[in-house]
């Protein structure tokens, strides 16, 4: 698994140049030997390109729309407690896909034409967010 996120991490550029030109290095070097002791070695190869560590959308969503900043929320542990909070893998998986915003609302499903509107379920006088659903809905 470790390998695989490390040759998805990989531009595609360096890929080819690494295909066309070929490696000759030793197959353990100090910098495999780190690769292969990190938890997150997709997050250690990109910050080695530059790049810091990608913040998925959701989190910004999350973010900008109960008006926190990012500080302010361990979004490490956010995840943890998914899996800590509960064994049941349905209501995990429930969780996972609110933090993720991936929980099919009436606004989605009126986007992708699956519904005739996008209001509210239970109340019928808002439209249906995550947002309306979890926390503002009487
Ligand atoms: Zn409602």
């Amino acid at each position: 698994m470790k390998y695989n996120q490390l040759i998805s991490s990989i531009q595609s550029n360096i890929k080819s140049i690494i295909c066309a030109e070929g490696i000759n290095a030793p197959a353990v070097t100090p910098f495999t030997e780190i690769i292969l002791k990190s938890k997150t070695p997709n997050n250690l190869f990109q910050s080695y390109q530059g790049k810091s560590k990608i913040i998925p959308v959701s989190e910004t969503k999350w973010e900008n729309s109960f008006n926190i900043d990012s500080s302010s929320i361990n979004w490490e542990n956010t995840y943890k407690n998914i899996i800590s909070s509960t064994i049941d893998t349905t209501l995990r998986s429930f969780q996972y896909k609110i933090v993720i915003r991936i929980i099919p609302t009436n606004k989605m499903l009126f986007k992708f034409q699956y519904v005739s509107s996008s209001l509210c379920t239970f109340c019928n006088a808002n439209i249906e967010t995550i947002e309306h659903l979890f926390w503002e809905c009487p």
